[in-house]
């Protein structure tokens, strides 16, 4: 192929980003960038009631958050605009006429104008389904203008990848039984069709296509939940095409290196929940510093927490990191690191109480590890290693009680790594309170 690919994403506005739309976009994205082309945006919003400022909002950041960026469309520009439909009616016009003086229209009573179908055989040489034969249709010819003058999908779809240069048209497989009608249109206006690629449908988990209602069926519902965006891209690029990888787990820059339309499956994707929160917790590892307080921050400010130190607290998040798949899960692992009045939880209380030797244990903690040579993992098993030596019990024994003091409860991360992060002063204090609570 010898002009820059050419590909678009069309979506007609409802007032979200469907997923299955957004694995489109992400589709066409991904061969604009793997070959240098261009990717376009245009919004089919010939249906005037749903053409609200919210319906393109929930588009345009839905495709942002996810990281597919367009290069020609709304608010970005382009030579080939508008990127409305509903802005294009005089280029519309003068296609119809184009189709008029071609012979191939004629008016209704009622004003519509119908397209004469060629009624010959129809081939679509599809990128993903195979060669596809459409027989000689014996279909009534097709409304293509009402009697309103206005157009019907089927014909400002065509007559816009006219315009816009469409090299490649990579859609739902929704539309594939209508494609013959496209391509009859293309024939019929002089143009050459662009190549077409229709992907297999989504479904939700029981096997039923997927619907407006379905878990996960809108972008937005990622970002509410705190997902990463780049997990979500991940997980999009799975639905319906494997990466020639080890992994599963692939960046952006990976997918656009590797994406090929002809290892789009033939088969419908089945959309899965768990393998997206799966990846969330892959790609949650990448992270660290100020990217992960930065994703994490929202979260634990809801849950009342205040991050002050942020080298403090991304030591903190990192510590806990592998332990959780989302952002939103994060605040029992770490809430004690930033405040001093955590609970202790009453099983960890209980578990204290049982064990005569625990204040005396404690107050030999809290004087080994005063004077522990340093404050950090060495010096820290070497204090506890020590106390244990004096108190005749194993360290391992000494562990929870560290735990319990540090945290109040049972989960977290290792507990020398923790009381590290905390630092000397603040560990001491918690020992000292824990036993004064004894
Ligand atoms: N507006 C159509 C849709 O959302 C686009 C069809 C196409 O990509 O050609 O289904």
């Amino acid at each position: 192929m010898s002009s820059p690919f050419r590909v678009r994403f069309a979506p007609s506005p409802t007032g979200y980003l469907h997923v299955g739309g957004a694995r489109t976009a992400l589709f066409n994205w991904l061969l604009a960038r793997r070959t240098g082309g261009k990717f376009i945006l245009r919004i089919e919003d010939t249906d005037q009631a749903r053409n609200t400022p919210e319906a393109m909002k929930a588009i345009f950041d839905g495709l942002r958050w996810l990281g597919l960026d367009w290069d020609e469309g709304p608010e970005v520009g382009g030579d080939h605009g508008p990127y409305f439909q509903s802005q294009r009616q005089s280029i519309y016009d003068a296609y119809f006429q184009k189709l008029v003086e071609a012979g191939r229209t004629y008016t209704e009573e009622n004003g519509a104008v119908r397209f004469k179908f060629s009624r010959q055989p129809i081939l679509i040489p599809d990128l993903v389904c195979g060669d596809v034969q459409f027989a000689a249709t014996e279909e009534p010819d097709m409304t293509i203008r009402r009697p309103d003058g206005s157009y019907i999908f089927h014909f400002v779809n065509v007559v816009d990848d006219i315009e816009m240069r469409m090299t490649h048209v990579i859609r739902g497989e929704d539309h594939l039984s209508n494609t013959w009608k496209h391509i009859d249109l293309y024939h019929a206006l002089g143009a050459e069709p662009p190549r077409f690629g229709h992907i297999p449908l989504l479904l939700n988990p029981s096997g039923s296509k997927m619907s407006k209602r379905d878990e996960g069926a809108s972008i937005e519902s990622y970002i509410q939940a705190g997902f990463l965006p780049q997990a979500v891209f991940n997980y999009l690029c799975l639905l319906g095409w494997t990466p020639k990888t080890e992994t599963e787990k692939i960046t952006q820059e990976q997918a656009v290196a590797l994406f090929d339309v002809s290892d789009i499956h033939h088969s419908n994707a089945r959309f899965d929940m768990t393998k997206c929160t799966w990846l969330n917790q892959q790609h949650l590892r990448d992270l660290s510093g100020a990217a992960l307080i930065a994703h994490v921050r929202p979260w634990l400010e809801k849950d009342g927490l205040i991050i002050g130190d942020e080298g403090y607290a991304a030591l903190a998040l990192e510590s806990v990191k592998e332990k959780v798949s989302m952002a939103s899960e994060f605040t029992p692992w770490v809430h004690y690191f930033f405040r001093e009045d955590f609970p202790i939880e009453d099983e960890v209380m209980a578990k204290l109480k049982a064990n005569a030797q625990s204040p005396a244990l404690l107050a030999a903690l809290s004087a080994g590890l005063k004077q522990a040579a340093s404050w950090d993992e060495a010096g820290i098993t070497a204090a506890v290693t020590d106390v244990a030596t004096e108190q005749k019990v194993k360290a391992g024994a000494l562990m929870p009680l560290l735990r319990f003091s540090m945290s109040g409860q049972t989960r977290g991360p290792d507990v020398k790594i923790m009381i590290g992060i905390l630092g000397k002063e603040r560990a001491l204090a918690r020992i000292e309170r824990l036993s004064n609570l004894l």
